[in-house]
């Protein structure tokens, strides 16, 4: 494959950076999961603003304009001859010296993959995962916003690791006062009696595009959306629940923590949102 690396696009094996980049050093950088359909990116407007957010509120410096950073994405989908694909865009400090001093640093660099991927097998989409709640809590009111998506996916990381070592798909994360706030790397909703709840993401989750496309078409759809918080007991006890995000699409849970959610089916929300979450993925891109 293609990949865009500083400038100029590379292949595969030849994309390498300096063991002293800062952000393989630190973490220090940012980054953006975005997919394509049909050969149009999507909701790219909505990604490369908040790289720019989570850039400008690190004090990194993106040596490209939105509207360059915009054409250098499709043009990786190009060059890859992908007309579906999952694209990650990564911004790091650059190469400096050892230390955390982001000032000895040359630079930002930046590169772009543009890949096949998919989150879960596609039977797990038609049946539904299972999840287990984490023992990691979230803590809202660390310095690491969670609405920043920088390259610190430490705690996203052993989180997933609790569910694979519980048998489970993913893990549902509650915030340290006991809130349910998302999944590993996915927003999260629940729909009892026709309503469809998602947490406010104030309480520690990253304010998905995926989550905001879900509620758009919801309210599109006449039904009922709420931000509001819930416990796990409202997981447990819901109709039906389900995730969102990029890398995961939207996936529908049918078990947390060994409770049965609804039948043990997807639900009829969740499915109709399904079908048209499929249908806008195709009719809102970007080429
Ligand atoms: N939450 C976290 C922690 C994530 O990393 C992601 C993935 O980007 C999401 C939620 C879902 O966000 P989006 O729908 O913008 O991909």
């Amino acid at each position: 494959s293609q990949i865009f690396l500083d400038g100029e696009f590379v292949d595969r094996e030849n994309a390498k950076l300096s063991v002293f980049d800062h952000g393989l050093l630190y973490g220090d950088g940012i980054f953006e999961g975005i997919r394509a359909y049909d050969g149009n990116v999507f909701k790219l407007a909505e990604h490369i603003r908040r790289l720019y957010d989570s850039a400008k509120s690190i004090l990194l410096d993106i040596p490209y304009s939105q509207v360059e950073m915009a054409e250098l994405v499709c043009e990786t989908v190009r060059r890859n001859h992908l007309s579906s694909a999952y694209i990650r865009l990564v911004v790091t400090r650059g190469t400096g010296d050892l230390g955390l001093n982001p000032y000895t640093c040359h630079g930002a660099r930046v590169f772009i993959i543009a890949e096949q991927l998919a989150m879960f097998s596609s039977s797990l989409y038609e049946e539904g995962i299972k999840t287990v709640t984490s023992p990691t809590r979230r803590n809202r009111t660390d310095a690491l916003n969670p609405k920043i998506k920088t390259l610190n996916y430490l705690n996203n990381i052993l989180i997933k690791m609790e569910a694979l070592a519980a048998g489970a798909n993913e893990a549902i994360v509650l915030n340290s006062e006991g809130y349910v706030v998302e999944g590993s790397g996915e927003n999260i909703f629940i729909v009892r009696d026709g309503v469809i709840t998602t947490p406010p993401c104030y309480l520690g989750a990253l304010e998905g595009i995926t989550r905001a496309t879900i509620i758009d078409l919801a309210l599109e759809l006449g039904l009922t959306v709420r931000e509001q918080s819930f416990t796990r007991h409202d997981v447990y006890v819901a109709d039906e629940v389900f995730l969102t995000g990029t890398a995961a699409e939207m996936v529908p849970v049918v078990e947390c923590d060994d409770r049965t959610i609804g039948d043990g089916t997807p639900g009829p929300i969740t499915k109709r949102l399904h079908q048209v979450f499929q249908l806008c993925t195709r009719r809102d891109g970007m080429k």
